[in-house]
């Protein structure tokens, strides 16, 4: 089959290197020239573990290119996959979705399939097809909903072996030709109409998000009544009602999808007069889970001015080099508006960070060691496995003042009272052996 994709981010990159491993031919397109260049040359520009090797594997078949009308003017499927970010009253913003179909339009020259696979609010499928059917050559389209499920981190096994495949399709041309997209993939697959794929996106992360802020909220009152989070989520995970997964508390979730699709379903849910409650609480509860630590910190040191702050970990997630909406954003800020000197450490994404926050107060370092040298205070952001794996008697032997804020419960806290160090984590007792 012959598939071009729009958009070349942490989606697009991924299925159209998926696609390409199940033997189609695939053109992803990008804007970028930059990203394009680079994937010309076999180097991928996310960090996406096993990404590049499946991208280099592919090659004889997998094109990519910033001219979009060859790439879409005789594709049998074209795939939108670009960045749906929210706008400033939480909605989510399509003019990156409708640029892509009024140039799909513009270039086709046969009946084809439009897949949106973007996260879009209900009804954009339907838009999407209006604009793609004024095409001058009176060209019939075909427009299906194929939500992404993906996480980063895991995304090419998440991809080759998905949850799901949803397949929103109001047609039956449509859903052969997706059928067949998808066909050899290890997945089960689910077909229904176009509006409720688009909703299942939505209702799936956003209970996700849910789940989440739930557990941050229950942590809290774990610290205030001397519970333990992590007891109380195993003790919750045995009944298969709830399940295991996503009750880890924490400093709040981030990422590209989390934040902007709870605001984005909330204020699609209050425009139709039914505003949903539960996901503006998720969304409020997150943002003040987002401080939990630097606020506690405050009993160790009324302000930061002159200190040396050891940061660790700065993506919203271990096994991604994307910042978008992690707790280092808008943590490290407060640190040097109080004039601390930060001692960054991030295995991927430290040169993203230097883009977004420039500042000659950040040093960066290679090892979580050096990071940690000489340090007032440490703040764990993310539970890269160099964190979690740290001899934890390196805390005190390297830091001025063994200080750890650990936002990741990223230790047993038996294994942290057998060292000398103040240690404050989520849901959590704290642990002090060294002041009494
Ligand atoms: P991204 O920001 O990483 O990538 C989007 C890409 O689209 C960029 O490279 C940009 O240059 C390119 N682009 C913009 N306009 C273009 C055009 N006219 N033609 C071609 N390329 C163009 O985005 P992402 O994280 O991959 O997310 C894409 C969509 O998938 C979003 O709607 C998101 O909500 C959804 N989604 C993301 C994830 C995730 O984990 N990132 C998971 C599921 C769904």
């Amino acid at each position: 089959m012959k598939i071009a994709v729009a958009g070349t981010g942490y989606v697009g990159l991924v299925t159209g290197v998926c696609l390409s491993e199940h033997g189609h031919d695939v053109t992803c397109v990008d804007v970028d020239e930059n990203k394009v260049k680079m994937m010309e040359s076999g180097k991928s520009p996310i960090y996406e573990p096993g990404l590049e090797e499946l991208m280099v594997k592919n090659m004889d078949h997998l094109y990519f290119t910033t001219d979009y009308k060859k790439a879409y003017v005789d594709a049998d499927v074209i795939i939108i996959a670009v960045g749906t970010p929210e706008k400033r009253d939480g909605s989510a913003n399509l003019a990156y979705v409708f640029g892509v179909a009024s140039q799909i339009a513009a270039s086709i020259s046969k009946e084809c399939v439009v897949i949106v696979k973007s996260t879009v609010p209900i009804g954009t499928n339907d838009e999407v097809e209006r604009l793609l059917n004024e095409n001058p050559m009176e060209l019939r389209v075909h427009v299906a909903s194929n939500p992404e499920f993906l996480a980063q981190g895991t995304a090419v096994p998440d991809t080759m072996h998905a949850s799901r495949i949803v397949l929103g399709v109001n047609d039956a041309f449509a859903k052969e030709k997706l059928l067949e997209m998808y066909e050899g993939f290890d997945a089960p697959v689910m077909v229904c109409n176009r509006r409720s794929a688009e909703m299942i996106k939505y209702a799936s992360n956003d209970f996700l998000a849910l789940k989440i802020s739930y557990m941050n909220e229950i942590a809290n009152l774990c610290e205030a009544i001397g519970a333990n989070v992590e007891e109380v989520a195993r003790g919750m995970g045995f009944d298969e009602r709830i399940g295991r997964r996503f009750l880890h508390a924490g400093i709040g979730y981030g990422g590209s999808c989390f934040p902007k699709d709870t605001k984005a379903l909330h204020h699609l849910s209050a425009q139709n007069g039914c505003e949903m409650r539960t996901v503006k609480a998720a969304i409020e509860v997150n943002e003040g889970q987002k401080y939990k630590l630097s606020k506690k910190a405050r009993k160790y040191y009324s302000d930061y001015n002159g200190l040396q702050i050891a940061v660790l970990g700065l993506t919203f997630k271990p096994g991604t080099d994307d910042l978008r909406e992690a707790p280092s954003l808008v943590n490290v800020p407060v640190f040097l508006e109080d004039g601390a000197y930060v001692r960054a450490w991030d295995p991927v994404g430290a040169e993203n960070f230097k883009k977004r926050i420039p500042d000659e107060h950040i040093t960066y370092y290679n090892t979580v060691e050096e990071a940690l040298k000489d340090a007032d205070i440490c703040f764990i952001f993310t539970e890269w496995p160099e964190v979690k794996e740290l001899p934890l008697s390196r805390f005190s032997e390297l830091m001025h003042r063994p200080i750890v804020m650990d936002g990741r419960n990223c230790y047993r806290l038996e294994d942290v009272r057998r060292v000398p160090v103040i240690y404050e984590s989520i849901g959590r007792e704290i642990v002090n052996t060294i002041e009494s």
